[in-house]
């Protein structure tokens, strides 16, 4: 078994902001970036990344991936391309179990991130409309200019999905929510916000069923789940706002999680066992930007470094 001195788990934001860190404090970081699970993370399923500090031009997701990765190993981080199927944390040190070998390790963070929920409708797969037009990030498209004075179509019904129709209206000509039941689960006050708003209208009890047009998106199809009726509505976007799921599942409870699936931090990223730390997306429901997992990977790395200190291990 190899034996590491840290670990990290995920290669998007938040864990290759840790390997740099890591890496120029001389921890010679192992870092896990996924095979199966879209090594890179989030940022590979998008055009433009328009609110990353230092590019006023704006970057495409992948080139900034591929930076964050050029960067990490050019201070010594050792990137395997597997996924981690396994780790047991009731041992010490640790072991993190790829899909060839098991390694050991003295202090790990978790970076697996969270993945968007989607739904499959015609038209909004990859390869149709996904990224012209849909996309299930409003506050991170939602100001491109395909977007300006558009209806724009939101899907859900909870409290992201009012806040993500409302921040649309600063650039929709008219924001409509479209959810299938007759009630929003949204709380009280999100409700009353979405109601009262003069540019959003909420199409109850309905659904997306297709969406259409040339090189972006021109309309959306809705189906009345209650009558059946098909109606098509000029459309310049379709947001998914469904939820996210934290990739957790492979921790398989030991750590300890929030009910909602994502790892409880404490004091920073500090997690419930001592030397495991994690960051980026997958302990934050709130945020869920590039920026805010860049930081808290270099958090999490920063208090590895220094609990591998204290510890007596560098
Ligand atoms: P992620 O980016 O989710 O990366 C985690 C990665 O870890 C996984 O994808 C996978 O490769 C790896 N992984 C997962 N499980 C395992 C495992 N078991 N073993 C090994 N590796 C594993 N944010 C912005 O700031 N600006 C934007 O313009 C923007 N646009 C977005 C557009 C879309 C469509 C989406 C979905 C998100 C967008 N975001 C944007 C949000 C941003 O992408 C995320 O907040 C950010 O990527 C989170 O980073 P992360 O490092 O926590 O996790």
């Amino acid at each position: 078994m190899q034996k590491k001195s840290l670990i990290i788990i995920g290669s998007g934001p938040a864990g290759y902001t840790a390997a740099i860190y890591a890496a120029r404090a001389n921890l010679s970081p192992v870092l896990f970036e996924g095979f199966y699970s879209i090594p890179g993370g989030q940022l590979m399923t998008t055009t433009d990344v328009e609110n990353y500090p230092g590019f006023p031009d704006g970057i495409s997701g992948p080139e900034l991936v591929e930076r964050f990765r050029k960067q990490a190993i050019r201070f010594g981080t050792t990137v395997i391309s597997e996924d981690v199927g396994d780790v047991d944390l009731s041992v010490y040190p640790f072991h993190v179990k790829g899909s060839k070998d098991t390694y050991e390790a003295n202090a790990l963070i978790i970076s697996t991130g969270a993945s968007a929920n989607r739904l499959d409708i015609p038209g909004a797969r990859d390869g149709e409309f996904w990224q012209k037009g849909v996309t299930a990030c409003a506050v991170c498209d939602g100001a491109a200019p395909i977007f300006r004075n558009k209806p724009l179509f939101v899907i859900g019904g909870g409290d992201s999905a009012i806040e993500e129709a409302i921040f649309l209206t600063k650039f929709g000509s008219r924001v409509y929510i479209v959810h299938r039941r007759d009630q929003l689960r949204a709380s009280k006050i999100m409700q009353e916000r979405a109601l009262n708003h003069p540019k959003v209208e909420i199409l109850w009890n309905s659904v997306v069923t297709a969406v259409e047009g040339d090189t972006i998106v021109r309309s959306v199809a809705i189906e009345n789940v209650l009558t059946n009726r098909q109606t098509k509505h000029e459309a310049g976007g379709l947001f998914f706002a469904v939820g996210h799921t934290p990739n957790t599942a492979f921790l398989k409870g030991q750590l300890e999680l929030h009910p909602n699936g994502y790892i409880k931090v404490f004091k920073g990223t500090k997690t419930s066992v001592e030397g495991v730390f994690a960051a980026g997306d997958v302990q934050d429901y709130e945020y869920r930007q590039a920026v805010t997992a860049a930081g808290s990977g270099c958090a999490a790395s920063l208090q590895a470094e220094h609990w591998l200190t204290e510890k007596g291990f560098i």
